[in-house]
Order: C-alpha cells, then sequence, then structure tokens
C-alpha cells in the first residue's frame, strides 16, 4: 500500500482534517520486479544473465579481495543437440547449472554467458591456486551420466581460469582472459582447464582478431596480388609466376601461412581464392596484351577449397572470360586426403577444362607415385626443402635427381621450388630441370610491377 496524506486548513490556518489517498501498489511492486528479473535472469536456467554477471563481478572486484574468474563450457554440447534435439540439449545446461549451484553457493555466483557456457566468480580467495583446485573440482564434479531422452550421457566440461588481481584488474578483461585459456582448453581435449597465460592467450586473442577481420578481408579491399617469377635456368628468362596472396591490415602484410589455414577453418577461403583467381587471370592477360606473348600465373588451390562445391562454376566463369593459357591450377597432395575418387573426378574436370594441372611441394606429402601416374598433372614442383641443402647433402640431391628423371619420364615439367643461390641452380640446370623459382631470381612482389620485371629480364636475357 502507498499512502499520501494532506493536511486540510482553516480559514484560520488551523489543520481540521487530513486527506488520505491510499492506493495498492502491489501490481506496481511485481512488474517492477518482474522488469528486473527479466533484465538480470537467464530465463532458461535462472542464473544471473551475462550483462548481470559482469555487473556482479564489477561489485566483487570493488571489495579488492582476491577472486577466481573460470570460464566453463560444455564439451559436446552440439553433439546432444544433433542427436536428441535443442529440448534435451537445454535439459543438460539447465542440469549443469542447477549443479554449478550446488556446488558452489553465495558468495560464489555462477552466471550464464551465452549457449553452454558460464562463469564462475569465486571472492576471497586466501592463494591464487585455489582458483585452479575449485576449477578442477567444478569439472570433476560436473562431468557425470546426464539422463537425456531417457538416456544416460556421459558429458564433460572444459574451463580457463583467470585471478583478480594477478592476471588483470578488470571485470571485462578478467572475462576475455578466462574465456580464451577455455578457447585453449578446448584444443587439448575435453574435461580440462587451462590457466590464464600473458603470452599464451594474447596469440589466441590474436587468431581471434585475424579470424573476425579475416571474414571481411575482400570486401575490404584488403588483399594484396603478390607474385614470383619462375625461369629457364639456362637464360633466366621469365616464363611465368606463382600468384602468391598477402594480406594489408593495419599497415602490416600477413603472410598466407598465417591467415590461410585461418580462412580454410571459417569458410573465408571461398571468397579469398575467387579473388586471387579473377586477378590473377586479370592480371595474366592484360600483360600479355601488352608485351604480345603469354605469361600464365599459377593459383593455388588449397584442399579444403578443392571440395568445396563452387569451385569448378568459378573455373568455368573464368574459362570463359579469360585467355586459357592465363591461369595454372597448384594443389598439394593435401586434395587426396579424405575422398580420392572426387579428387580424381574434379582433377580431370580442371584438365578437360583446359587448365594446366601443377602438383605443389611434391615430396613433403604422402608423395604416392600413383598420383602422378593416374591424375592428369602437367607439371611437378619440387618442394624447398630437398632443394635448400641439396648442394651438401648428396641423398637430397640424388631424390630431386630421381625426382626429375621419372617426372619426365612421366611428361611433366618440373619447376624447382626455393632456389636460393648459384650452386643450387648450376645442379638443378645439369639435372635438366625446366623452371627454377626462389629468391636466387625473384622474391614474390606486387603483381603491378611484375610487367617491368618481364620486360628487364627479356632484355637481359636476350642480350
Ligand atoms: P607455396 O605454394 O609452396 O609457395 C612458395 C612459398 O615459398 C612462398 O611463400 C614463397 O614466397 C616462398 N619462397 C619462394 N622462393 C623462396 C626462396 O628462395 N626461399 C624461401 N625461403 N622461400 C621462398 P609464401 O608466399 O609465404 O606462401 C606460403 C604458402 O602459402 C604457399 O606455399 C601456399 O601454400 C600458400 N599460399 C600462398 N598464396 C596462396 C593463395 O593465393 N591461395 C592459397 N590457397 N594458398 C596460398
Ligand atoms: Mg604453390
Ligand atoms: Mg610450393
Amino acid at each position: 500500500m502507498r499512502a499520501v496524506v494532506s493536511p486540510i486548513e482553516d480559514d484560520a490556518g488551523q489543520i481540521t482534517h487530513n486527506l488520505i489517498i491510499t492506493e495498492d501498489i502491489t501490481d506496481q511492486k511485481g512488474y517492477e520486479a518482474a522488469l528486473f528479473r527479466k533484465e538480470t535472469v537467464d530465463d532458461l536456467t535462472g542464473l544471473p544473465n551475462r550483462d548481470f554477471g559482469r555487473e556482479r563481478l564489477r561489485q566483487v572486484l570493488g571489495g579488492g579481495t582476491m577472486t577466481a574468474v573460470i570460464y566453463l563450457d560444455i564439451d559436446g554440447l552440439t553433439r546432444v543437440n544433433e542427436t536428441f534435439g535443442y529440448e534435451c540439449g537445454n535439459e543438460v545446461i539447465k542440469a549443469v547449472a542447477q549443479r554449478l549451484q550446488e556446488l558452489f553457493p553465495p558468495p560464489a555466483m555462477v552466471c550464464r554467458q551465452a549457449g553452454d557456457e558460464f562463469l564462475l566468480v569465486l571472492p576471497g580467495l586466501g592463494i591464487a591456486s585455489e582458483a585452479e583446485i575449485q576449477a578442477a573440482r567444478a569439472l570433476r564434479e560436473c562431468s557425470a551420466l546426464y539422463s537425456v531422452a531417457g538416456s544416460m550421457i556421459t558429458l564433460t566440461l572444459r574451463a580457463g581460469v583467470a585471478v583478480f588481481p594477478r592476471d588483470g584488474s578488470d571485470a571485462a578483461s578478467l572475462i576475455d582472459d578466462a574465456y580464451s585459456a577455455a578457447i585453449r582448453a578446448r584444443e587439448t581435449g575435453g574435461g580440462t582447464y587451462r590457466l590464464f597465460n600473458r603470452t599464451l592467450d594474447e596469440q589466441v586473442k590474436r587468431q581471434f582478431e585475424l579470424d573476425n577481420d579475416l571474414r571481411q578481408a575482400v570486401a575490404r579491399d584488403e588483399l594484396r596480388l603478390f607474385a614470383q617469377a619462375y625461369v629457364t635456368p639456362a637464360d633466366g628468362i621469365v616464363r611465368g609466376a606463382e600468384a602468391l596472396v598477402r594480406w594489408e591490415r593495419d599497415g602490416a602484410l600477413v603472410s598466407p601461412g598465417e591467415f590461410i589455414p585461418l580462412a580454410e577453418r571459417n569458410g573465408a577461403i571461398v571468397p579469398i581464392s575467387e579473388w586471387i583467381v579473377e586477378n590473377a587471370a586479370k592480371a595474366s592477360s592484360a600483360m600479355s596484351d601488352h608485351l604480345g606473348f603469354p605469361v600464365p600465373i599459377s593459383v593455388n588451390i588449397s584442399a579444403v577449397e578443392f571440395r568445396s562445391t563452387g569451385l569448378l562454376s568459378r573455373l568455368e566463369g573464368i574459362r570463359e572470360l579469360y585467355p586459357l593459357a592465363a591461369i595454372e591450377i597448384e594443389v598439394t597432395e593435401g586434395v587426396f586426403a579424405g575422398d580420392m575418387k572426387t579428387a580424381g573426378a574434379y582433377l580431370k574436370t580442371i584438365d578437360e577444362m583446359g587448365f594446366p594441372l601443377a602438383i605443389d611441394d611434391f615430396g613433403t606429402g604422402y608423395s604416392s607415385l600413383s598420383y602422378l601416374r593416374d591424375f592428369p598433372f602437367s607439371k611437378l614442383k619440387i618442394d624447398r626443402s630437398f632443394i635448400v641443402d641439396m648442394v651438401e647433402r648428396p641423398r637430397h640431391r640424388d631424390i630431386v635427381a630421381a625426382t626429375v628423371a621419372l617426372a619426365h619420364h612421366l611428361g611433366l615439367v618440373v619447376t624447382a621450388e626455393g632456389v636460393e643461390d648459384q650452386a643450387q641452380n648450376d645442379l638443378l640446370k645439369a639435372m635438366g630441370v625446366d623452371y627454377i623459382q626462389g629468391y636466387l631470381f625473384h622474391k614474390p612482389a606486387p603483381i603491378e610491377l611484375f610487367e617491368d620485371l618481364i620486360r628487364r629480364k627479356r632484355y637481359e636475357g636476350q642480350s
């Protein structure tokens, strides 16, 4: 009830009556409570939600006591969802939430971060190592049999642990720290926890940032097409080039060795590769027009992308728009991992479209000779690792010589990769290697500089 009292005075200013208005505010209070609850509590589990959890952590940190911030994540919930449906997945989340609450009563706080992720805050630690003990306890006590749709399933959790004030001073960064430690725990496998480690987790964070930015690299026009020439060993004349992509991010060039594997994992490889093939074809045909002879550019197609369905139609599009001699395709033995039959069918189609196929990094994978026998490769690229010490190591030299002979017998042309000095070049020339690619002649450079390089090298080679 709420009461408002208004005194009523007579003409002389004396209070003669009081007017009392009462109002039943049960509904309003109920409404306010519901609103507060909605904004702070997670519907499914009844735990504090992400925002409120963060707010409470802020308050706890204000108290100044040593506090553990533990990020917990259920292993394999996706599998439960897929097998038993989302309803069952939700039941599991609820059961874990309840168990965590029983294990960690106030002043500890458990809140739901997202999907299958929880945050556990333990204030008032005596020593920092207590955080680890409690994380291990959470994992142990929660990895049990859960009943789902009549079946009993075992679940494990993983955790990332950060400690205030040792690892960070504010709520947001402590949660981030615990989160990236949990990501590392995922890499180690289920049922484990990891402590925040500044060096390692900075790497994880960088990966995360890269991951996000990479998805937008094409749209933001951040890819740069570099190319590296390959030459004939006798005269050093440029015969073509390999397209090598770079990613310009915050003014620095990120190497493909770092971002291609990431792009393969997050799917960005498809638009990236589309961009590369298109731009390489464009550059090659423009150069050929200006110079009057073909300048083929080979592009690397990663194994992941090779299996993506759009590749063939994209190549078909390239074939319609540009001269056929513009593009060669390089693949590694990785394309044969898994379904060899499909890979073979793809290679056959690409060959039939008229694109020359090269097998890249030869010698580093399984190097099954049947690949050379059964699939329509026209070029073999000997990996740099055999070239690098072939002058000093006769065995490597012998392998290179044997590979060259074998490839020539099968009608393939041979490129040696990573040639850095004259002694290597002389040996390779004597072995009859067709093309040389390496820093000795040319380092990868922006494709725009390429036409000039060819003019110069032609001229040098001919004089
Ligand atoms: P790769 O296809 O074997 O390319 C050759 C790599 O060796 C290039 O590194 C090149 O810069 C480097 N290299 C060439 N000559 C020398 C040398 O004399 N000495 C040394 N130490 N290195 C040399 P890069 O550009 O960093 O590319 C690395 C790998 O990234 C490539 O290996 C390729 O697998 C992948 N990659 C590059 N561009 C693309 C692309 O556009 N798409 C895909 N899917 N992968 C790409
Ligand atoms: Mg290559
Ligand atoms: Mg290679």
